[in-house]
């Protein structure tokens, strides 16, 4: 393979930038096109576990696995299911006996992996501040990149590592990200862990789901000692912002939002009581289950891009660095590019397809009648199997 072909990586997202880190270990000189202007202009939001078949293995490929297993946190792993009495009825790994789990997925605060993938990065090749609007494919294969700064670019592969809202998509598929019927308000208690120590005891240090009457707290640990929430609710697509809830001011939104939760246990409520920070409306968006294209020669896509799919199974960013792995291999082993490509495409579109059939299963069970008994029982399999394989 010729390793001077112009390679753009559109996205410097976990899948943008494992890619890049691999193919320029092996020696190419891919470009990545990144839309905000540094490393520090957005916050990256709450905390990822990278599954050992899945984020990990593409961590291994990128030569980053011990590091990425010093930082980790495995004690993050820790699950607690309950209903809205607070009773936990599924508890896996704890804050006395953190050990319990199988080490298999790991926690990382999203914003400590990515900057562990950039230091991994030549910061020469990330254009930050390059915004793509759209791109047109030529006649030879090649693609001319339009980026909002005025800049242009003609490259011989263009890969759409651009996330949920791809403006690569469309050049292959007809298919756009839809609302999944799930919305979220995201709140935070911030410091929870020196401040509000009743809550870690209820919460432990990974995740705790309490789910009941359609409507769901997912709550999860992060690295830096904030309990970061989604309260979920299954709602039409307007109801975010017809809902009454004034996102400006967290005191007012908190009375909005307690009365959701009216009758839920006062344990559970002080998730409520206790935010402190930011609080962020999110609608849940995803590509229909099993999305795909036909190859198309100079452009592919990765992850977000190529498989929107909602947070419910934790497979997201997985999948992206898996994906990221699986093209950067590709590429390498093959003598034309256009065939690595397709080759990948083929590969992706089966594991991505069955597990987005999956996390739609999932989702759709967390908003069930009984669902923390569903959830409950689910998990328990996915332990023990974890347990067995361990
Ligand atoms: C609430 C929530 C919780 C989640 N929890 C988990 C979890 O526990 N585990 C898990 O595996 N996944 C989780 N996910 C999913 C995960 O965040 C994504 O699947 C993952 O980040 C996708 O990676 P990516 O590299 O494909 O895209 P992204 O992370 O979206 O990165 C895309 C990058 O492209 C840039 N970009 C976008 N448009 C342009 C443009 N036009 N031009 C240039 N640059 C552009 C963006 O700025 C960004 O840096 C969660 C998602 C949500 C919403």
């Amino acid at each position: 393979m010729d390793k001077h072909k112009r390679i753009a990586i559109i996205g410097a997202g976990p899948g943008g930038l494992t890619l890049a880190r691999i193919l320029q270990q092996a020696g190419f000189h891919p470009e990545i096109f990144e839309g905000e202007t540094s490393a520090t202009q957005r916050e990256q939001g709450g905390t990822l576990d990278l599954a050992e078949d899945m984020g990990q293995t593409a961590l291994k490929v990128a030569g980053l696995l011990e590091q990425f297993k010093e930082i980790c946190r495995y004690e993050g792993e820790a699950l607690k299911i309950m209903d809205k009495t607070a009773t936990a009825l599924h508890e896996y790994g704890s804050s006395e006996n953190p050990e319990a789990v199988t080490d298999s997925r790991p926690e990382i605060d999203r914003t400590v992996l990515r900057h562990m993938l950039l230091d991994a990065v030549n910061p020469e090749a990330i254009k930050w501040g390059h915004k793509l609007l759209y791109a047109t494919s030529l006649e030879n294969g090649q693609h001319e990149l339009h980026f909002e700064n005025g800049v242009t670019e003609i490259v011989d592969l263009v890969v759409g590592a651009d996330g949920a809202f791809s403006k690569l998509r469309p050049l292959v598929s007809k298919e756009t990200a839809e609302y999944s019927g799930v919305s979220m308000i995201e709140i935070n208690i911030l410091d929870a862990k020196n401040q509000f120590p009743d809550m870690v005891e209820l919460n432990g240090l990974g995740s705790a789901f309490s789910l009941d009457d359609s409507k769901a707290m997912l709550a999860q640990m992060n690295g830096d000692g904030k309990i970061r929430v989604y309260l979920s609710f299954k709602v039409p697509v307007e109801w975010l912002h017809n809902n009454g809830i004034n996102y400006d001011n967290l005191g007012e939104a908190k009375t909005e939002l307690l009365k959701l939760f009216e009758d839920w246990s006062p344990k559970l409520k002080n998730y409520i009581h206790y935010a402190n920070g930011p609080i962020f409306p999110r609608r849940i968006y995803m590509l229909p289950v099993g999305h795909k294209w036909e190859h198309k020669k100079g452009i592919t896509l990765l992850g977000d891009a190529a498989h929107l799919m909602s947070p419910f199974a934790g497979a997201g960013a997985n999948l992206a660095m898996l994906d990221a792995a699986e093209l950067a291999l590709s590429i390498i082993n093959h003598d034309d590019i256009d065939e690595a490509v397709h080759k990948y495409e083929l590969k992706m579109f089966k594991y991505a397809g069955e597990m987005s059939s999956i996390t739609k299963k999932y989702m759709d069970l967390f908003f069930e009648t009984n669902a923390a008994e569903k959830i409950k029982e689910l998990m328990k399999s996915f332990h023990k199997e974890e347990n067995q394989k361990a």
